[in-house]
């Protein structure tokens, strides 16, 4: 994909799909101005979203070849495996640094914050009869033990890794395939390195597709949210939303940070750069959709190397996750504080740390698609010993926060891949 041929003012198209998105939406929608009756929203919606569902089909029914072929082509540029090693041990130290730096923000604000002092004793009173609260004894990570999770991650059946659509496991699988590649002759090698080059050209070119119709695509998705966006499950979460986005807004400052100081760029030049990604990443809530974008991005707007983007961003796709990780521990604590007196639960330093480590761990394992973080949080949830079902509470403000902590989440893996350009040049 060319990204300059479909850049010009992109963003500002996609700007402005969502904008007209919300309009509509809110004029549309029964609990905005309810132009239309709840019968008529329901007929029309699915049309609205129509540009919006087949943006994403383009995108999902190519995201697998393209991790596959972009890796096995990243990996095997790169040449040597010493040079990997040198990659491979920096990203995962640099990738493991910022979700920490993350969740600690998120940790400072919900306590700086203190959004439970803000809600409505009467909210929790019915929420606690509604789900008839329970606490559940603490677990760490549900059934499953460490090594049986460390195990998982090899894609022992590739066609159930790709029908799961498990992206880990691909990467993974992606990765032993291209080391596996480098370590062959040049003429074993490249019938599968030819193979990858065109998989990831095809790819591209329907990617290319699918981004001129993004700016409608974004109306569409924008449009349906809204109208499906039950305002009065904002009212009350204010200061929970705000805990979360005043984190995500910190980290965005961290990650120029970085940018100036340890990749050595304009922080300016990056934020322009990157902003088309961010928007989409706000606007389809998916990191693993947004990934073909995200790539093009570091490659053609920010000059990285194929060998470095091919290879750090659809595994930060996947793995690195600072958006979600920051929301996930704001999200724990805060319904800890609103729900953990009656089941005795008080948050001890080691706790916190737990909380830490698991939410690092989750945030890896979460995958690039909407809502699933709050699935995953679920689980941290356990870890504590909160009732799942606590959950329930934030849940309907969750999608507005999703789109945010997306666009932290791919705005993160940008950043990596300028500082590996700096590490490793
Ligand atoms: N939607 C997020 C992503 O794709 C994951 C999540 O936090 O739900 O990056």
């Amino acid at each position: 994909m060319d990204y300059k041929r479909f850049n010009k003012n992109l963003w500002i198209k996609i700007l402005i799909g969502m904008f007209i998105g919300i309009i509509v939406g809110i004029i549309l929608s029964p609990h905005g101005y309810a132009l239309l009756s709840d019968d008529l929203v329901r007929d029309v919606s699915p049309w609205i979203k129509l540009p919006g569902i087949l943006f994403l089909g383009l995108i999902q029914m190519v995201v697998i070849p393209l991790i596959l072929c972009s890796i096995i082509i990243g990996i095997t540029q790169s040449g040597e495996l010493a040079f990997l090693q040198k990659m491979g041990v920096r990203i995962v130290f640099y990738f493991i640094s910022t979700t920490v730096i993350s969740i600690s923000i998120g940790i400072a604000c919900v306590y700086f914050i203190d959004p439970a002092s803000y809600i409505d004793p009467d909210l929790i009173k019915g929420f606690r009869d509604e789900m008839n609260y329970a606490p559940v004894a603490p677990k760490t990570f549900e059934g499953l033990t460490i090594p049986d999770r460390i195990a998982n991650l090899i894609p022992t059946n590739m066609s159930k890794a790709i029908l799961d659509k498990n992206l880990l496991q691909i990467v993974i699988a992606a990765t032993v395939i291209g080391v596996a590649l480098v370590s062959l002759s040049e003429d074993v090698a490249k019938p599968i390195k030819d193979l990858a080059q065109s998989g990831q050209a095809i790819s591209m070119t329907v990617v290319g597709w699918a981004m001129m119709i993004a700016p409608v695509a974004v109306f569409g998705l924008i449009c349906d949210m809204t109208i499906k966006l039950g305002f009065a499950a904002l009212a009350g979460m204010g200061m929970y939303m705000l805990s979360v986005l005043f984190g995500l807004i910190s980290m965005v400052g961290v990650y120029l940070f970085i940018v100036k100081f340890i990749a050595g760029r304009n922080p300016i030049e990056f934020l322009k750069a990157v902003r088309e990604v961010k928007l989409l990443a706000f606007s389809t809530s998916s990191s693993a959709a947004t990934m073909p974008f995200t790539m093009a991005c570091s490659e053609q707007k920010l000059g990285v190397p194929a060998k470095i983007s091919r290879f750090v961003i659809p595994l930060g796709a996947t793995i690195n996750m600072d958006g979600t990780a920051l929301y996930q521990a704001v999200a724990t604590i805060f319904l800890v504080q609103v729900f953990g007196d009656i089941s005795g639960i008080e948050l001890t330093n080691a706790d916190i740390a737990l909380i830490l480590v698991t939410t690092v761990g989750a945030s890896i394992g979460t995958p690039a698609t909407p809502g699933v973080g709050i699935v995953v949080l679920a689980t941290i949830l356990t870890s504590v010993g909160l009732a799942p079902a606590a959950v329930g509470f934030i849940l309907g403000v969750d999608r507005i926060l999703d789109m945010f902590r997306t666009a932290v989440n791919v705005t993160g893996d940008l950043t990596a891949s300028v500082v590996m350009d700096r590490w490793l040049r």
